[in-house]
């Protein structure tokens, strides 16, 4: 008997190995086995998957090494799980066994971890009993079912804001399925950040829910799986990877949040998107997907306007409380005035306000390492790039502003151009300095700060959290404050720095801010006094910040959708992004520049375009430097195109490419 297995290497092949007779009775498709691996004569025992069984007729012309051990007495794999793996191999530009690994719970820690997260309870929760819905929730409850039942794959945006009762739909949703026989897999953004909507999953559902926490040791994890895999959990929570999860009857896929970037694993092979690979799962399964947002991804918009998906509307709060006002505080105002420091007249009046009301206060920084445009401090004016419509990024070394898309580049002005001032500012501000700031404004007061710095530690975050709830007055932090935090004291949000978010190079700028705005938002007035946000720019007739301060999602997607399409960014088109890294600059320019070319030729007939190569915005991490090609075209188109390079380029030892189809950012 001879059997095809695939391993967890960048190796894009199956390879055959023999069965020893007495092994034979034990194989099958889909079950682990240890095979002699490499050139060596025995080879190093190396971890596989069984993939195809050969037919009897097949006879070998060359040398065949027999497998080891099988290492499973039941598939690991199922049949759909082959099918959904091999799609996101060939999707993706990885091999199956990249995949399969990153899919299954045997890498990662062996560690084990300081808290119990498994999916038994605890303590008992208290249970929590369905409640009778709104109309509009019934209404889309009634809308998502019989697909559940009929097991006809569906894809539904359920649109609604914090509060709406998009998750008690969720929950009435997967218990039709339960009652269908049917599981469901419900993702979350980031398990740490959202322990209420876990918690009440596990009160609503009990013992058949278990939690794939990114904390979970090794162990752990493979329990789970296997409890999961005998079907004693029906209901998987968990953050992107519980994608995988083994399901076996799975009725339906949620997504609660479905813009977060965190679905997107940009870091490792396989770079997948979570959401995407629902919906394929839900496809592959007859099963339903639901899409939940308050500000929904362009991509998730788009489809329910061509019918590719159903759009559900929860147009408001349960509780009928209202949105928290927003107010837009112009800084060249200010400047006018004579203020150049950091915070508003404004924002500074209003925080004393709170702190002597003993409310508390959140100031925002939207902020990541670096902040490198460049704008003028009297008009708000900020160069962009005339082809491709994104922040240029100003370069120290040789004061030139680059595009980081197509390299277009001009060197930095002087004064304005647009109104001959002479005040331009280079970065932005940091957290610290904020910190400092308002201590010296406010001596008496409580500051907590949470950012990339003060989290490192692990529990740092919940204990700064803890703190300030109990305690504190202001909460300064970065876009980890953003999301989940429910505190009934907070009145007021500042946010201080939104030009540097709208102003990144990168086309999604504004969606990002827009969802971010959003969120930081909901922060505030969720207890009995109203909530007021204060948002500082440079640009208040932004249309990006205009929308925010009416929470105007569907005017913020006519808007930016006609931007996409003028300029042919998804969801009108793909892109592919090609990142050279090395340690050398002069070997990674040249590289890029190779590759650059070979897909120029490889394009003749142009059904891709091919931008670049250009630095990546962040030109250098840790030692190295990276550049990148920018592709945009079909999916079809890009794959074809980036296989014959990966097939005839080859790749220095001290260069390294990275292929990320579909990133969902570009820095
Ligand atoms: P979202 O997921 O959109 O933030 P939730 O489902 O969490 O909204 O609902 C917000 C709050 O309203 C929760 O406290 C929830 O228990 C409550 N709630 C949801 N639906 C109903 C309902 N039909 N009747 C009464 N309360 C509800
Ligand atoms: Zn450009």
């Amino acid at each position: 008997m001879y059997i095809e297995v695939v391993v967890g290497l960048p190796i894009d092949k199956a390879f055959t190995y023999a069965v020893p007779k007495e092994l034979e009775q034990d194989i099958e498709i889909g079950k682990r086995v240890l095979v002699p691996f490499g050139r060596q004569q025995q080879g190093k025992p190396l971890q596989g998957y069984i993939v195809n069984i050969l037919l009897d007729s097949f006879s070998p012309t060359y040398k065949v090494k027999d497998i080891l051990k099988i290492l499973d007495p039941k598939p690991i794999l199922t049949p759909e799980m082959l099918k959904l793996t091999q799609w996101l191999a060939t999707y993706y530009l990885s091999t199956w066994g990249e995949v399969i690994e990153s899919a299954l719970p045997i890498r990662g820690t062996s560690r084990t971890s300081q808290r119990s997260h498994t999916g038994q309870t605890d303590q008992a929760c208290p249970t929590s009993y369905p409640l009778k819905l709104t109309a509009e929730q019934a209404q889309a409850l009634e809308t998502i079912t019989p697909y559940i039942k009929n097991n006809q794959f569906k894809v539904f945006l359920l649109h609604g804001i914090t509060g709406s009762g998009k998750t008690e739909v969720y929950l009435q949703a997967i218990s039709e399925g339960l009652k269908a026989g049917k599981g469901a897999i419900v993702l979350v953004p980031e398990i740490a950040l959202t322990p209420q909507t876990v918690e009440r999953f596990k009160s609503r559902f009990g013992e058949t829910i278990a939690v794939l926490h990114s904390k979970l040791s090794r162990k752990e994890r493979l329990l789970q799986w296997r409890r999961i895999q005998a079907g004693e959990a029906e209901i998987v929570i968990g953050a992107r990877s519980a994608v995988f999860a083994p399901i076996e009857n799975l009725g339906l896929i949620v997504i609660d949040e479905e813009h977060e970037t965190t679905y997107k694993q940009y870091d490792a092979t396989p770079r997948y998107q979570a959401r995407d690979v629902a919906i394929m799962r839900a496809k592959f399964n007859n099963a339903v997907t639901i899409l939940g947002s308050a500000t929904p991804s362009l991509e998730t918009f788009y489809n329910t306007s061509i019918n590719k998906s159903i759009y559900l509307n929860l147009p408001c709060r349960i509780d009928h409380k209202p949105l928290a006002e927003v107010e837009i505080v112009d800084m060249k105002e200010e400047h006018k005035m004579g203020n150049y420091g950091i915070f508003s007249n404004k924002l500074k009046q209003e925080i004393a306000v709170r702190l002597k009301r003993q409310e508390q206060v959140i100031i925002f920084l939207n902020r990541r390492g670096f902040a490198t445009f460049i704008q003028c401090l009297d008009c708000g004016a900020t160069l962009k790039c005339p082809n491709c419509e994104i922040t240029l990024t100003y370069h120290f070394h040789d004061k030139m502003l680059k595009c980081h898309y197509c390299y277009f580049q001009k060197t930095a002005p002087e004064v304005c151009p647009k109104c001959q001032g002479t005040q331009i500012k280079y970065s932005g501000t940091g957290t610290q300095k904020v910190e400092n700031e308002l201590q010296k404004l406010f001596p008496q007061v409580k500051i907590s700060r949470m950012d990339l710095d003060t989290t490192k530690k692990r529990g740092s975050h919940e204990n700064i959290l803890s703190f300030f709830q109990s305690q504190g007055d202001i909460l300064v932090g970065t876009q980890m404050i953003a999301k989940g935090l429910d505190f009934p004291k907070i009145t007021l949000v500042g946010v201080i720095s939104v030009d540097v978010g709208l102003n990144l190079p990168d086309f999604r700028a504004s969606e990002r801010i827009f969802a971010l705005l959003t969120q930081v938002a909901g922060r505030a007035g969720r207890g009995q006094r109203p909530g007021l946000v204060i948002i500082q720019t440079y640009n208040p007739d932004n249309p990006t910040i205009q929308f925010a301060k009416t929470q105007d999602y569907h005017s913020f997607y006519a808007n930016e959708i006609s931007f996409r399409k003028e300029l042919n960014y998804p969801p009108f088109a793909h892109l592919a992004n090609i990142i050279v890294k090395g340690k050398e600059e002069e070997h990674t320019i040249k590289l890029a520049q190779t590759i650059a070319a070979h897909l120029r030729m490889m394009n003749k007939a142009q059904t891709s375009l091919i931008l670049g190569p250009a630095p990546c915005p962040l030109t250098k991490i840790k030692q190295e430097y990276r550049w990148q090609i920018l592709l945009k075209g079909s999916p079809k188109s890009l794959q074809e195109l980036l296989k014959t390079v990966s097939a005839r380029i080859s790749i220095p030892k001290d260069l390294k490419i990275t292929i990320d189809i579909d990133p969902i950012g570009l820095l």
